[in-house]
This record gives structure tokens, C-alpha cells and sequence, in this order.
């Protein structure tokens, strides 16, 4: 599914965020940075040991939630991996919708800075951190057409969603919006 914002685009697909042929991929990190399993996990296999080591070279400290830092993107298909830290759910009354509209608003940012024609996401905070979908799918999505139609880059932000459960709730609410 594909829909225009401007001279932007926002596309859904349901696959694995490893494979996608784009400038950078997003990976849905912890604070400390310190590697784990669902998305992270499976971008540190794919990309290879040097992920790893250039992330705890570059950002000892970590990244704060809501926040991302960019590396390099190992073996990959990417020119850079963006590690971007969402909140966890805790109930909807933390913060939470902020904090997940600023880990996409900055990745974004940082896709403009590395002049980064196109971004894939996977959907942050929706595994392990316990973002309601639907709830996810709505903040996520009207975060990325609001800077895409203030900023007109980068051209193409993918959506990888890992099942059909995911992908449904996007395709819901991206033609809510659509509309
Ligand atoms: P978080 O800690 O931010 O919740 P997770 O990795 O646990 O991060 O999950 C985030 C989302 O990424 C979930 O919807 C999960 O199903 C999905 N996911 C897991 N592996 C992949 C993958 N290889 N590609 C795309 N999405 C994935």
C-alpha cells in the first residue's frame, strides 16, 4: 500500500526489515544500546559484529528514549542504521505518545542530515515495549506524514511490518488518513 504526500510517499510492506534495499533502516533499540531479540536482534545478525562495535565506540552513554543515533550499516543493504530508543507502554498516561512521535521525528531528522533518499521502519515500541498496535499504528503514522508534508524529504518512508496482524493495523489507520 502506497499513499502520496506531497512529493513523499508512504508505503506499507510486510516482510523483514533486514532485506529492504533503502538508505537506512531503523532499528527499535534499548537505552543502553546493548543489543536484544525482536527487530534488534535480528539487524545486529544481519548487519554483522561491526554494528556492535561502532555503536559502543560512538555512544557509550547510550540514547535516551525518544531520541536516535545513527551507524553505519555493516553488511547490510543500508548505508546507515538508525537506532532509535520508543517508549515502553505503561499504560498510555507516561508520556508514551510523545516519546514515540519523537523516536520517529528524529529518525526522520537524521535521514535529512545523512541526505537519506529513503527510510524503513519497523513498528517501534509494538513488540517486547507492549504499544498498543492500533494506538501505535495511528501516533507512528501521523508523526511521518506531518514531517513529510513540512519537510518534503526524504522521498520514501517504508513501513516494515513483521505479520498481518501489524500490517492490517497500519493499512487501517494509513487510509484513515488518507482519506
Ligand atoms: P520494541 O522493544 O520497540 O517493542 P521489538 O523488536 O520487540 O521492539 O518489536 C518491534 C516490532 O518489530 C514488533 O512489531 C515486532 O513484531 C517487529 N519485528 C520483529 N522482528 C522484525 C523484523 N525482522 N523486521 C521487521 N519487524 C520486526
Amino acid at each position: 500500500m502506497i499513499v502520496q504526500f506531497g512529493s513523499c510517499r508512504i508505503e506499507l510492506v510486510q516482510g523483514d526489515i533486514t532485506s529492504q534495499q533503502v538508505d537506512a533502516i531503523v532499528n527499535a533499540a534499548n537505552s543502553r544500546l546493548a543489543g536484544g531479540g525482536g527487530v534488534d536482534g535480528a539487524i545486529h545478525r544481519a548487519a554483522g559484529p561491526t554494528l556492535m562495535e561502532e555503536t559502543r565506540v560512538k555512544y557509550p552513554e547510550g540514547c535516551p528514549t525518544g531520541s536516535a543515533v545513527a551507524t553505519s550499516a555493516g553488511r547490510l543493504a543500508a548505508k546507515f542504521v538508525f537506532h532509535t530508543v520508543g517508549p515502553i507502554w505503561r499504560g498510555g498516561v507516561a508520556g508514551e505518545a510523545d516519546l514515540l512521535a519523537s523516536a520517529y521525528h528524529r529518525c526522520l531528522e537524521l535521514a535529512v542530515e545523512h541526505a537519506c533518499r529513503s527510510i524503513a521502519f519497523p513498528a517501534i515500541s509494538t513488540g517486547v515495549y507492549g504499544y498498543p498496535m492500533d494506538l501505535a499504528a495511528e501516533r507512528s503514522l501521523a508523526t511521518v506524514r506531518k514531517f513529510l508534508l513540512e519537510q518534503q524529504h526524504p522521498e520514501l518512508v517504508r513501513f516494515v511490518l513483521f505479520d498481518g496482524g501489524s500490517f492490517g493495523a497500519f493499512a487501517r489507520a494509513l487510509e484513515a488518513m488518507a482519506e
